[in-house]
């Protein structure tokens, strides 16, 4: 079937072509559920006895939210898929199970996680997660480490960042996170409560640089392959399991960026408290419990990554004494530096988070908007001087 974009009777006629997925005498409905800017979403459930769900993700030949003025290529459902798949294969259960995926119609058919929330909206309830840390910290290391040189063959890994080859998807990152918020594009929407800080940004030429020299590492630096969206608004949790979603931006480039991702979103929420979370104290203890969450991701992360050295290392300089302190070294200070781009493109470009959205009184959402920009820059400037994810945290509470 050549492309076109399925209707939701479509979608269900779709659904009980596949085998196996549902029984003969399914009564199904289907129901638009995206909340991306990209990308349609449906599940498809039987409102018959088995009461079985799935979800049908399909890519528009266009950016969802702006229409068709903004064309944006089918491949990437292939990469989404692939690298669903591929990620389920390094950390079982870690992502939604791909049943079945169409090329022509760059469309995905995966479990169904409704039973899960997306992290960003339990984040601005307060909610807290005991074992996150642990799983994405696992996440993180199992993907990258198993994706890398450390792991693979040179050739075996050249392979497989060639069929990961984004260029369109990485081209909006280029633009949107490193530079059209740091410079006075049309596309850039922050609140008018900050435009002093923002002008003094744009002038900021020490702080420019630095994120010229984190650009280019994004754009060269193929060390692992990245989901490359991992947001909180990738994440859908329960009380006790996390799963990534959504790794259409998936690339081969530096570690720190997909860390630095996760980080970024956490502190943004930090941030948001200021505006949600009046009461000192309740707001201090919640507060606490996002630095400790990031200390514990950063250390299950590391502990995870050297056990996978020491089984599966395959670089011939990897027992090098001191080779693999460096190498954590350098993904710690990428790690700061693209979080502090992160945190600054959501306050000053095109693409908000909601944690700081929803604060209704622009005085106080300026509060925490000054806060994530605080925090950015200082993450941008100082990466270099970070030793340990303790000189981030003490980063995090100098800032105000
Ligand atoms: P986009 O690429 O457009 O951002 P996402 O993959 O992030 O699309 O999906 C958009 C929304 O659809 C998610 O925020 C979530 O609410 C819902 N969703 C996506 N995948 C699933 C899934 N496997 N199970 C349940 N809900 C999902
Ligand atoms: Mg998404
Ligand atoms: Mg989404
Ligand atoms: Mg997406």
């Amino acid at each position: 079937m050549s492309y076109r974009t399925l209707s939701e009777q479509e979608a269900v006629e779709y659904a009980r072509s596949i085998p196996d997925l549902f029984p003969q005498d399914a009564q199904l409905v289907s129901r638009e559920i995206g909340d991306g800017n990209l990308n349609f979403v449906f599940r498809i459930q039987d409102e018959g006895p088995s009461g079985r769900s799935i979800i049908f993700k399909q890519a528009l030949p266009y950016v969802r939210v702006i229409g068709d003025s903004w064309p944006l290529t089918l491949d990437r459902a292939r990469i989404e898929s692939e690298a669903l798949i591929l990620e389920n294969e390094l950390y079982p259960g870690s992502v939604p199970k791909v049943y079945h995926h169409d090329t022509e119609l760059a469309l995905i058919v995966m479990e169904d996680l409704s039973e899960y929330q997306i992290m960003r909206k339990g984040l601005v309830e307060r909610k807290r997660y005991p074992n996150f840390a642990k799983q994405i910290g696992t996440f993180l290391a199992r993907t990258l480490f198993l994706t890398s040189d450390l792991a693979l063959s040179p050739v075996e890994k050249k392979r497989k960042a060639a069929s990961f080859t984004n260029p369109e998807l990485c081209n909006i990152t280029e633009n949107f996170v490193f530079t059209y918020p740091f410079h006075d594009d049309p596309s850039n929407a922050y609140n008018p409560l900050l435009s002093d800080t923002v002008q003094r940004i744009w002038k900021d030429n020490v702080l420019k640089l630095e994120v010229a020299r984190l650009k280019e590492g994004f754009m060269t630096r193929g060390q692992a392959l990245l989901h490359g969206d991992l947001h909180t608004g990738s994440i859908m949790v329960t009380e006790e399991d996390t799963k990534i979603i959504d790794p259409e931006f998936a690339y081969y480039g530096p570690m720190g960026f997909d860390i630095g991702a996760l980080i970024a979103n956490l502190l943004l929420n930090y941030s948001a408290h200021e505006g949600h979370t009046l009461e000192p104290q309740e707001r201090e203890i919640y507060q606490a419990y996002l630095l400790d969450t990031v200390v514990q991701v950063w250390d299950i992360f590391e502990a995870e990554f050297r056990n996978l050295w020491a089984e599966k290392a395959q670089e011939p300089y990897a027992k090098t004494p001191g080779y693999l302190d460096a190498y954590l070294r350098d993904v710690l200070q990428d790690t700061v530096g693209y979080a502090g781009c992160k945190m600054m493109r959501r306050v000053i470009g095109l693409a908000h988070v909601s944690d700081l959205e929803s604060i209704e009184d622009p005085a106080l959402r300026a509060k925490g908007e000054m806060l994530a920009l605080s925090i950015g820059q200082e993450f941008i400037l100082k990466r270099s001087t970070i030793a340990s994810v303790n000189d981030i945290i003490a980063l995090v509470t100098s800032s105000t």
